[in-house]
């Protein structure tokens, strides 16, 4: 007898796997870096976050492998049980010094991003609230916004006079604004000091999610310094597995905000602590992010002279000056056609679609690492140059 239950998601499998949506997992074979094996084959990778080359650094390895000697392999609790050591402790406050979002800012650490998101937005906003959300707000950012309870307002994209419309349409008792600061799939930046004055002129928060920014942008201090704010109503979220090139991600904002976090924060409270020893290799990867100059110069030129040789190709490229370099196909089976190119020709960037992306906006996430050489970047425009005419026949 057949077992209906299973019939049912056999059905809509087949219905995502039938309209382009069924995604597969590769498995990578080899440490990060621009050379991988992906499913047993040796490719050019123009995939990851590890934008700084930091996740094979050595130094940051060699951190986490005397950290796990000396804390051990896991935290063994919640932070708020036993699982909070002094690597911990050392990275909260490193990190919120070297971010600043506002005078005397705390750092706290999560075990990942989306954990950080989900304590954010429900610890400061509830039932008779409003978060505002740009419509290409990561999904996480989303989630906790739906799990807050609170009224979920979305604006259209980058769009500042449709949110203070929004913002002041709104009857809600506290406000929250919720921004990607450096976009994730498009690689723009939010219009950030003009978020903080409407902020400042609707006494909202402001939520600033630099997954893309931090190590990146302002010096390495993300986004928030790129553009030179500070104030008591950001609430930073850096994340440590994309530049940083570890795990986690952490808060810096006002002390209030990070001592709520702890109380209020249910993604906090009831998860294990991150392992202490990637918190010691958090430390050495601020080491090289601090003093990573030159690998943010090397990054720009290599940016640099993608834009300049995509100047020649039928694409046009988004307005994105970070690592994330999208090429936007329209249709699913046009970006999966030009990925498999690709593929075909030794170089692996993923092709993304709907859901991840609004429908009609399929496309190639091209990201680039300051690991990345110039041969690469000319390895990648010689393949996307042949690659053409795949393209066109789907088309
Ligand atoms: C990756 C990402 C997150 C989630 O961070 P994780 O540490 O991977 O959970 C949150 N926001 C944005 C914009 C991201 O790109």
């Amino acid at each position: 007898m057949g077992n209906a239950l299973i019939e049912v998601l056999e059905r809509a499998l087949a219905a995502r796997r039938e309209a382009g949506l069924h995604r597969t997992r590769r498995t990578i074979d080899t440490a990060p870096g621009p050379r991988i094996v992906v499913d047993g084959r040796d490719v050019l990778a123009f995939a990851s976050n590890d934008y700084l080359g930091l996740a094979s650094d050595p130094a940051v390895v060699e951190a986490a492998r005397v950290g796990a000697l000396r804390w051990g392999a896991g935290a063994g609790a919640s932070h708020l049980v036993c699982g909070h050591l002094t690597p911990h402790a050392q990275a909260e406050a490193a990190l919120a010094e070297f971010v600043r979002p506002c005078e005397g800012a705390r750092g706290l650490l999560f075990s990942t991003g989306y954990h950080a998101n989900l304590a954010i937005v429900t610890a400061l906003a509830g039932r008779g609230d409003a978060v505002f959300v740009d419509r290409l707000d990561h999904a996480c950012l989303y989630d906790g916004a739906f799990l807050s309870r609170a009224e979920v307002i979305r604006y259209p994209h980058g769009d500042v006079a449709a949110l203070a419309g929004r913002l002041a349409a709104s009857t809600a008792q506290r406000k929250l604004i919720a921004t990607d600061a450096v976009f994730s799939m498009d690689g723009d930046l939010a219009p950030l000091p003009a978020l903080l004055e409407l902020a400042r002129a609707h006494d909202a928060w402001l939520v600033v999610d630099d997954a893309h920014g931090f190590g990146v942008l302002g010096e390495g201090r993300g986004s928030v310094a790129h553009f030179g704010l500070a104030d008591e109503r950001i609430v930073y979220m850096g994340t440590l597995g994309k530049a940083a090139g570890v795990a986690g991600a952490f808060v810096a904002a006002h002390p209030a905000v990070i001592e709520t976090l702890v109380q209020a924060g249910r993604s906090y409270i009831y998860t294990t602590a991150q392992p202490a020893m990637l918190a010691c290799a958090i430390l050495a990867s601020l080491l090289a992010i601090r003093d990573g100059h030159a690998r943010r110069a090397r990054l720009a030129r290599t940016i640099g002279r993608f834009r300049a040789g995509v100047a020649t190709l039928p694409w046009t490229l988004l307005p994105s000056a970070t690592p994330i370099q999208p090429l936007v196909l329209g249709e699913a089976a046009a970006a999966v056609a030009l990925s498999q190119a690709l593929w075909d020709r030794g170089i692996f960037v993923p092709a993304i679609r709907p859901p991840t992306v609004p429908q009609g906006t399929a496309r190639l996430r091209v990201s680039f690492s300051a690991a990345h050489t110039d041969d690469d970047v000319d390895a990648l425009l010689a393949a996307l140059a042949e690659a053409v005419w795949a393209c066109r026949a789907v088309r």
